[in-house]
């Protein structure tokens, strides 16, 4: 479950996140639309702790992101322990980010066994199960610029699967892929969303959004402006920004 509360972040005056509160109940996929700027990497970015909030905070499955509990107060966590706390949220980047030195085998393994601690061998095991679970089990060996751009985002959804988190984050997936790429790692996605993953995934794809989500939030400058099941949101707006919004991306 992802609890966001009253999440607040501003870059110097510039106000990005204007108090979001969202739950997510587990094994829900919420799909995030939004304009240009609105703040939609941002709130991703703050859930995985990749930028601190001002006020408010992000828990999962009670677990408040960058601190711990200390009798009252809370204690930031030191940076091994936020490693640590981030290898339970996978984020799966709309540029790909998978380490370019590395075979493919070896991006899956790496923070399982650096940052989780987790035996090679076994990690070795469920990461090729992964690599076939997304069509790409002959690659293990591969490097990653050996690879199509749909291939490599395939590679990041089972790298960001490889540390068992307890949610999955998207961040516009598709939009560096070449058109013809975008069908197959829309497929991993919906798949994902079929077995039950926690997930929130930023995205334009409307037809997708409409097929895979639990639940649809729209934000404008920094606000949720309407959320909702998606026959709701998607099909019978009722605030005028997420229409004039949909008008334009439909
Ligand atoms: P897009 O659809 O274009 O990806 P977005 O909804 O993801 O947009 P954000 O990337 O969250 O929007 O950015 C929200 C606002 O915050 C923008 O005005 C952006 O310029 C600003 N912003 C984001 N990151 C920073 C930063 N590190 N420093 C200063 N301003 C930032
Ligand atoms: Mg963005």
């Amino acid at each position: 479950r992802i609890e966001v509360h009253d999440v607040h972040k501003s870059y110097g005056t510039l106000e990005v996140l204007a108090g979001i509160d969202l739950d997510l109940a587990p094994g829900t996929v919420t799909v995030v639309l939004g304009p240009s700027g609105s703040g939609k990497s941002t709130l991703l970015r703050v859930i995985n702790h990749l930028e601190r909030v001002d006020r408010g905070f992000v828990a999962i499955d009670g677990d408040i992101i960058g601190y711990r509990r200390r009798g009252d107060a809370l204690r930031e966590l030191k940076e091994k322990d936020v490693l640590r706390q981030r290898t339970g949220i996978g984020f799966v980047f709309q540029s790909f980010n998978l380490f370019p030195h590395l075979t493919v085998l070896e991006n899956l393994v790496e923070a399982p066994v650096s940052a989780q601690g987790r035996p090679r061998a076994e990690v070795e095991v469920e990461a090729r199960a992964l690599l076939a679970r997304v069509g790409l089990a002959d690659k293990a060996d591969a490097r990653p610029r050996q690879l199509s751009g749909g291939q490599q985002q395939r590679v990041a959804i089972a790298r960001a699967l490889a540390t068992r988190p307890r949610v999955l984050l998207f961040d516009e997936p598709t939009s560096a892929l070449d058109p013809e790429l975008v069908g197959e790692v829309l497929d991993v996605i919906a798949d994902l969303a079929r077995t039950g993953t926690t997930m929130l995934v930023v995205t334009h794809e409307i037809g997708f959004a409409r097929g895979i989500a639990d639940h649809v939030v729209f934000m404008d400058a920094g606000r949720v402006v309407e959320q909702g099941p998606p026959a709701q949101v998607l099909d019978a707006p009722t605030h005028p920004r997420t229409r004039a919004f949909l008008d334009k991306v439909l």
